[in-house]
């Protein structure tokens, strides 16, 4: 990484008080990114823009690091009927907790964000879905949006131009499931939260069988960014193949758990060991989820050189995710850590899939049982076994991200499996 990434400024939740009101925000330099392409539209044509977003290559924040811009460009042409931006705020991933930060304490940088999203897609309506256990920021950020109708950013000819466009802040009842894209969709239609078989991708068939594009509410916070500063400037930040700040959820057993931002490229033992305080009681790193509960166990030997991006990340052996890093201690229960996981994987299985269904049930009864101490060698086989046939046969990736961390965490701590399972059983071949 280029710069000294410790002297890094916050520019996502930068140290402004109250810059959640919109004329603090505006007061430092807020909606001037929108100003920019609203006032000179020939420079700043919505294919301009939609090409500037996706050469700074924003990685999506929501834990898949797809490149926002390209996935703009998957919308069609317009055809003069209704096309929607849904921006998902449902955060439910453990270990996840970062974008509530932006609705508390600078609603307006996303709103600026989703404002430019829609003027470059061509769309009139926004749709912001946030949990609904977040509802004390479900009410903070209704405020912020309510104040950028009154001043004119949102709603009929905003800023005098032709361009018109609205923006309705809903919320989830509870089901982590409904934070998947097209089930987000169902759910915003009125409908159970069950997903949607992908393709047709949301950019042909969304909301209302309409093009929609879905984004995550961080994603479209470092929109402004980019406008304001240029692609160059922000790809030039962080990580080469993954830029720009990110805000880091450290949690667990550090000193000091928080949100925390970094551009991309930060080393990881650095986040927990100067960021985050280092172990609490002065005990040793066990292990990581470096990115929400699906992103797969590290090792502490295994962090040594590794970054916080998604190529470094890969090569350790997990994912970037959402950057919600979880801290585990040498006194860490692994098998319990692993149960908890599964037994959330399949409480929140919404049930459409045999795989997924069944699946996750056996994952959190074996696990279950080996907790327990009644489980034999031939269950972690077993458990292998089930993973293997969930993974890729099922209609979301919720399947999928019960099996990593079993397969991962079993694997990469196998030893402390086979000790808890009864010594008189053998693994089957
Ligand atoms: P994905 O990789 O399947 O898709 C990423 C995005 O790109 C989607 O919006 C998808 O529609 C779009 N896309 C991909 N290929 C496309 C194509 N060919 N044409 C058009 N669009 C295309 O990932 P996903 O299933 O959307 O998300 C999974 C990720 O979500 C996981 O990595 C997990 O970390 C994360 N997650 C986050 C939370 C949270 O709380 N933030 C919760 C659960 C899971
Ligand atoms: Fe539902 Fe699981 Fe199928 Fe996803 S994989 S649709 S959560 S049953």
């Amino acid at each position: 990484m280029a710069q000294d990434w410790k002297s890094f400024e916050p520019l996502l939740i930068p140290d402004i008080p109250n810059l959640q009101q919109i004329e603090v925000y505006e007061g430092n330099g807020g909606y001037d990114a929108l100003k920019k392409i609203l006032n000179d539209q020939n420079e700043w044509s919505r294919d301009n823009v939609v090409n500037e977003v996706k050469q700074a290559n924003i990685r999506g924040r929501g834990g898949a690091g797809f490149n926002a811009g390209l996935k703009w460009s998957f919308m069609p042409d317009p055809d003069g009927g209704p096309r929607y931006l849904a921006c998902n705020g449902d955060e439910s991933e453990p270990g996840t907790f970062k974008d509530r930060k932006i609705f508390e304490f600078n609603p307006h940088l996303f709103i600026e964000g989703a404002l430019i999203a829609a003027y470059a897609m061509t769309i009139d309506t926004i749709y912001v879905y946030i949990r609904g256990e977040y509802i004390s920021w479900v009410e903070k950020f209704q405020k912020a949006v309510d104040d950028a109708y009154e001043k004119g950013y949102l709603g009929e000819n905003i800023m005098g131009t032709d361009i018109s466009i609205d923006l309705e802040v809903t919320y989830g009842a509870g089901a982590y499931i409904c934070g998947e894209e097209t089930s987000m969709l169902e759910s915003l239609e009125g409908k159970r939260g069950y997903p949607r078989v992908k393709p047709p991708f949301p950019a042909q068939k969304g909301l209302w069988g309409r093009p929609t594009t879905i984004n995550n509410i961080e994603t479209l916070a470092n929109v402004p960014l980019v406008i304001n500063n240029g692609a160059q400037w922000y790809s030039d930040l962080g990580a080469e193949e993954h830029p720009g700040p990110v805000l880091y959820g450290i949690s667990g057993h550090v000193n000091q758990p928080g949100v925390y931002e970094y551009p991309t490229g930060v080393p990881v033992l650095e986040l927990i060991n100067d960021v985050a305080g280092g172990i609490r009681g002065g005990k040793d790193l066990k292990a990581l989820i470096p990115g929400g509960s699906s992103t797969p166990v590290l090792r502490a030997d295994q962090l040594e050189g590794v970054t916080m991006n998604s190529d470094s990340l890969k090569d350790a052996g997990s994912m970037m995710g959402t950057a919600g890093m979880v801290v585990m201690d040498e006194d860490t229960d692994m098998v319990d850590v692993l149960w908890r996981i599964a037994h959330f994987y399949h409480h929140e299985s919404c049930g459409q899939c045999t795989p997924c269904r069944e699946g996750t049930g056996w994952l959190e009864k074996v696990l279950l049982k080996i907790k327990n101490g009644e489980g034999e060698m031939k269950d972690l086989d077993l458990l292998l076994d089930v993973g293997n046939q969930m993974e890729g046969r099922t209609i979301c990736a919720l399947a999928d991200a019960a099996v990593w961390p079993v397969r991962h965490t079993i694997n990469r701590f196998r030893d402390e499996f086979e000790a808890r399972c009864k010594k008189s059983t053998h693994a089957v071949a």
